[in-house]
């Protein structure tokens, strides 16, 4: 082989060349503060025409420009979310303490599947978990987790765990050795990777039950004990229950406390044993920074509506002691990078039942629990992003800080959903949730949204007039999503059901989420304004 091409080859893309490296940071930094500089501009459009019929690559080596090149048009054309005027889902601008985080991962590139391939890494991964699980379980004595790359993925954890845990020797002997009749449970505001999940675990979508919720968005307890008590008199188990904390659209809390007392009791009565309580806290797990928050001394100067609100999450948080599981997304309300998130259960002793014999990993022959996490996990090579970027963020930020951020969305919230409850033709559809997230319906002129939405509830609309009514609502979302000024109106959401179905309705509802810290009251006037103008 040719040596030299081969030396200058290793050279330009193995060698620390720290000059040419910062050089393109620089240039890529000052790109994305371009793009930021113009809130609103149009991104470039996707050229999907000939993304599969031009794969060609490069022929001969290039450089570290070559590499900027070939991938800066997919940058540019994509948007960073950091205006403050994305509030359409439980999406963030990614904090600066999370990209440093995230490059220093990026540098050393380690990979969490045992200590020896990450060393430190691995440490942090367990400080960075502890630290979590701390806010989350509240009080709790021995907890345990890994990163995983998707709230998806880390729900799937909890329901493994659910099925091992009532059909022991699953993961050996296959669901079909048993012959038991197995389900899950959510609710019907639960996200839709719990049906994924039923899916691929083997227990098949359709023995996942959704129990209905109440207007509030909490799982129905009444029908969450009806439904075991059926399930478990024909003979069925309950591997897991998943309860959301914290809805994608609504924000709706499932009471986690109650939950706790109807399985143990109903599963005891039968004899059967208790499901996995996995807390699907994806989107609301970051209220816990406001558990332990005084109240009365008030150092954040909240403001009296607030503070009640504040004192509704708290009771919820300190609920969440009694799961076994939780699921947390940093990269939504933590505004980290992507992927950053987090299965843990409050007890270790209960890793036990996803548990791999070295025997069963032999590449990691010198693995040990305590350390390799490879022993358990699903992944087999994982990256390090969630522990550099949750850390980062966390103690960069601290706990104040997040409080100040996480209170700051609820008020912006409470501000939308008081505004809009002064227009006639508008309906808060969750204004009892206590999250960043409000829905509500927007109808003509000269209706009564409330009016509307109370003969819903009293199943006395008839089918014509609700479709009537759902089109309308979407009709002015859409027509407002063609007026708006992309310098100046949010971009808000829309949803076909909002997790509440009284007679089985799936019931529309625009959507706006804060989690933009930067997101303030004059981006709510120009809201309101617009509805105004529209109806
Ligand atoms: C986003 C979300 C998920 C899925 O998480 P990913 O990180 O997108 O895989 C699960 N549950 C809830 C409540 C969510 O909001």
């Amino acid at each position: 082989m040719d040596r030299e091409k081969y030396d200058k080859l290793v050279n330009t893309f193995f060698k620390w060349d720290q000059q040419s490296i910062l050089t393109i940071f620089e240039e890529l930094l000052s790109a994305a503060a371009a793009a930021d500089a113009v809130p609103g501009a149009p991104v470039m459009s996707q050229n999907y025409e000939t993304a599969r019929e031009n794969p060609e690559i490069n022929i001969l080596p290039g450089n570290l420009k070559d590499a900027r090149d070939a991938i800066f048009p997919f940058f540019w054309g994509t948007e960073s979310w950091n205006s403050p005027l994305h509030l359409e889902n439980v999406r963030g601008p990614a904090n600066h303490a999370s990209l440093i985080g995230a490059l220093a991962c990026l540098l050393k590139n380690p990979n969490l599947c045992t200590d020896r391939y990450s060393q430190r890494s691995n440490e942090l991964e367990l400080k960075a978990i502890t630290s979590l699980a701390n806010l989350t379980f509240y009080h709790t004595q021995d907890p345990w987790g890994v990163f995983t790359i998707g709230g998806t993925i880390s729900n799937f954890y909890g329901a493994k765990i659910g099925l091992e845990r009532v059909l022991p020797g699953t993961m050996q002997n296959g669901l079909a050795a048993s012959g038991a009749k197995v389900v899950g449970i959510c609710s019907a505001a639960g996200h839709y990777s719990n049906q994924t999940i039923a899916g691929w675990i083997g227990i098949g979508t359709k023995q996942l039950i959704k129990i209905p919720t109440d207007e509030n968005l909490s799982m129905r307890l009444d029908l969450l004990e009806a439904e075991l008590e059926s399930r478990y008199q024909s003979d069925c188990l309950v591997a897991f229950i998943v309860a959301t904390f914290g809805s994608t659209d609504g924000f709706g809390i499932d009471d986690v406390a109650a939950i706790r007392e109807i399985i143990d009791r109903v599963s005891r009565k039968y004899s059967k044993p208790a499901p996995q309580l996995h807390i699907d806290a994806a989107v609301g797990w970051a209220l816990t920074f406001l558990t332990d928050y005084d109240l009365k001394k008030n150092e954040l100067k909240m403001s009296e509506k607030l503070i009640e609100i504040v004192q509704r999450v708290q009771l919820a948080c300190k609920s969440l002691q009694y799961a076994d599981s939780i699921t947390i997304d940093f990269h939504k309300m933590g505004r980290g990078h992507y992927p950053s998130s987090a299965f843990i259960v409050n007890r270790r002793e209960d890793l036990k039942y996803l548990a791999r014999s070295v025997s069963d990993t032999p590449y990691f022959a010198e693995a040990t629990a305590n350390r390799d996490p490879a022993l358990f996990t699903l992944e087999c090579s994982r990256p390090g992003i969630g522990p550099y970027t949750v850390m980062a963020s966390l103690d960069g930020i601290g706990l104040m800080g997040w409080r100040m951020l996480v209170a700051r969305s609820l008020e912006l919230a409470q501000t939308l959903k008081d505004r809009l409850s002064q227009l006639n033709y508008c309906r808060v559809l969750n204004a009892n949730t206590t999250g960043p997230s409000v829905n509500w319906w927007v109808l003509p002129k000269g209706r009564d949204a409330n009016e509307i939405f109370d003969r819903l509830l009293a199943g006395k609309l008839s089918p014509a007039d609700q479709q009537r009514y759902f089109n309308e609502i979407r009709r002015l979302y859409e027509k407002r999503e063609m007026t708006a000024d992309p310098a100046r109106d949010a971009k808000l959401g829309f949803t076909t059901d909002y997790g509440f179905n009284p007679y089985g309705a799936c019931i529309p509802a625009w959507k706006a989420v804060f989690f933009n810290p930067q997101t303030d009251d004059s981006v709510i006037d120009r809201i309101i304004y617009s509805l105004e103008d529209l109806v």
